[in-house]
């Protein structure tokens, strides 16, 4: 299936008790079902929809679309960008625990970092985006690395393959941020990375009209639980182990969700992704080729431009 015919087709359906073929608006804190039907849910031997704040059928709808454009096995959609950061790394991090992060990130994000410090997580960020920089910053308690596929704002672009390749040699996942490439340009998890973020605020939602985020994991990491013991007790999930802690803890527990309102208009806004992304793309490079003949400008910075520093790996490696 093509990208645009996935957007409105895949990974789900009309409504299956009433046919709307747009995922209505499920605007309900709870769902009623008999006593024994949530004691199932609630063990996990039956699946269903109990409260909005784990799960809502408007909600899923958006989470498995995204998970499916972007490769994953599942998703979890968060009440904005930065939630979905926090949640994505806290459910694998305890103190003591180093990230190893690429130093071009999101301001919001270096700023969550800092936060961590108080938590006893520290962060390392490595010196430039060669792997031999990210290679040197590694130490025994390196728990993940974490990157931008390209760094907002500085766009500075990474080999998602060979810094995969040497995430999966130290047993640690590699976690990126898709925002600004979406499922459009990049699938990381295609490329080898572990754990997919996006904040759904840009162009997935493409109206500003919604602050959301979502993680997607791949379902491809093996988890060694010496090394992640509180991953241990949600071995029995298998490849959805990661899934189940985010959504039975961490996420239940803070209560960052998605309102179904917005998850409706992000399903909304999805649709139209690949028509948005080829003219956003399209207008990025004439403005870059025209900036850079007018005298007045220094420098354009723009991966797209053959002379950028990034350019090969955006074309080669990719
Ligand atoms: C905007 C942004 C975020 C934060 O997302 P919010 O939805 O604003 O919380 C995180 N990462 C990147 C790359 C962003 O551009």
């Amino acid at each position: 299936m093509r990208f645009n015919t996935k957007l409105l087709h895949q990974n789900y359906g009309p409504d299956e008790k009433t046919g709307a073929s747009l995922t209505p608006i499920y605007q309900s804190t709870s769902f009623s079902h008999s006593a024994e039907e949530l004691e199932n849910i609630f063990k996990g031997s039956e699946y269903g929809f109990t409260y909005t704040r784990i799960n809502n059928p408007t909600i899923e709808a958006f989470e498995r679309r995204i998970a499916s454009l972007e490769s994953g096995i599942g998703a979890v959609a968060c009440s904005s960008g930065m939630a979905a950061i926090t949640l994505a790394l806290l459910n694998i991090l305890k103190t003591g625990d180093e990230i190893l992060s690429s130093s071009g990130i999101f301001g919001g994000t270096y700023e969550l970092f800092k936060d961590f410090e108080n938590f006893g997580i520290t962060v390392k960020f490595a010196k430039d985006n060669s792997v031999e920089a990210f290679k040197e910053s590694i130490t025994n308690n390196t728990k993940l690395i974490y990157i931008e596929t390209i760094g907002n704002p500085k766009l500075d672009v990474h080999d998602i393959k060979s810094l995969s390749v040497l995430a999966h040699e130290n047993k640690i996942p590699l976690i990126v941020d898709n925002t600004v490439t979406t499922p459009y340009l990049i699938r990381p998890i295609e490329m080898g990375a572990d754990i997919v973020i996006h904040s759904t605020s840009k162009f997935i939602n493409g109206h500003g009209n919604s602050i959301g985020g979502i993680i997607v994991d791949s379902g491809k990491f093996e988890w060694d639980f010496n090394k992640y013991p509180m991953l241990k007790e949600f071995e029995k999930y298998g490849q959805f182990a990661y899934l189940a802690k985010l959504r039975k803890g961490l996420f239940r527990n803070i209560g960052a969700c998605m309102s179904p309102f917005n998850a409706y208009l992000n399903n909304l806004g999805l649709e139209t992704l690949g028509i948005r992304m080829e003219r956003l793309c399209e207008n990025a490079y004439e403005l870059a080729v025209f900036l850079k003949e007018f005298d007045k400008v220094l420098s354009v910075n723009y991966p797209g431009l053959r002379e950028s520093p990034f350019h090969d790996i955006e074309k080669t490696v990719w």
